[in-house]
């Protein structure tokens, strides 16, 4: 096989990885129930197909249920998710749930994992600076022992330029505020699998978080290139600018500030560089819309025109044949 013709079939496998069809005539005999069926499930007690002997699998398996990793679909969902992430997360928000693991215990999965490996091998970075106890100290020093929430509150902070970045979007057109959240559950699963191998490599690998965004958001959204660079940035950097703003007022409500008037024209400046930027872009995305809307139509138009031109010819074939 050609690189090429891999590629094209890598292609294929990211937009659709799944093969639901399955063979009626292979039935199975239920081991719990009695119930002789067809399919992967028994359709009377729901036991999977193959779970009949007990073996040193099984003794494996039941082990990791307790960690909500019992099937392979959480390995699968993580690989499906660096593979093939915009795709698999547009499956997810689409209804197609059985493809992936449960992402927020996904998330939390991940999130102790990070935590054991950190403790294991003395990754943990320095704790916080003593006599410190500002609510923002605090809640720093809070993430590096949970660090899958922190993670998901820090990513929250995109949700909103998201939103109203990619409202337009070819793909996943409108798509809701809760849709976003498990966007976000997913995303924030990808960031946290990055600054694992930061810990381990250095801290240069955080050049992937940005990459991680452009590359899902391409799939989930379907700009084209520049469409999605100039969006996902204006996303990124507006996120940011918010998480700052809240971590600004969080500061200004717990402590005393030096001069009030310096953090009040900090708060405006952080308002005004956050929210200019999305309304641009919103406003441009719209346009774009509506043009694309036109196209469509107009396309439409001309389709049913030509069909409507053929029927024409095809009766008149036929006045002609009788
Ligand atoms: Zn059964």
């Amino acid at each position: 096989m050609t690189l090429k013709e891999r590629y094209k079939r890598f292609k294929a496998w990211q937009l659709n990885p799944f093969d639901w069809s399955f063979d009626e005539s292979d039935r199975h005999h239920c081991e719990n129930c009695g119930n002789d069926f067809s399919g992967n499930y028994c359709p009377h007690c729901s036991q999977k197909v193959g779970l009949n002997k007990i073996s040193w699998k099984s003794v494996l398996q039941s082990t990791a249920e307790v960690w909500g990793m019992g099937n392979r679909s959480m390995l699968y969902s993580l690989w499906q998710l660096i593979l093939r992430p915009g795709y698999f997360i547009s499956d997810y928000i689409n209804g197609k749930r059985q493809v992936s693991f449960p992402p927020v215990k996904m998330l939390v999965v991940m999130g102790v994992i990070s935590v054991i490996i950190d403790n294991l091998f003395g990754m943990k970075k320095a704790a916080t600076v003593k006599g410190d106890s500002s609510l923002v100290n605090q809640f720093f020093a809070w993430t590096k022992d949970s660090p899958g929430w922190g993670w998901l509150i820090m990513t929250c902070f995109f949700i909103i330029p998201t939103w109203c970045l990619f409202r337009y979007a070819p793909r996943n057109t409108k798509h809701t505020l809760p849709q976003d959240f498990f966007i976000t559950v997913f995303m924030a699963v990808m960031v946290l699998i990055v600054d694992d191998l930061a810990d381990f490599f250095g801290d240069y690998f955080y050049i992937l978080l940005p990459l991680c965004y452009f590359y899902s958001y391409r799939q989930l959204f379907g700009y084209n290139f520049w469409g999605n660079f100039w969006r996902v940035a204006i996303t990124l950097v507006s996120g940011f600018l918010l998480a700052t703003l809240a971590l600004t007022i969080a500061e200004l409500l717990t402590t005393t500030p030096k001069s009030y008037a310096d953090e009040f024209k900090a708060i405006g400046d952080l308002i005004f560089c956050s929210v200019v930027p999305i309304l641009v872009g919103v406003y441009i995305s719209k346009k774009t819309f509506k043009r694309r809307e036109k196209k469509k139509e107009t396309q439409n138009l001309e389709i049913s025109d030509n069909d409507q031109t053929e029927n024409n010819n095809q009766t008149e074939n036929r006045t002609q044949e009788s």
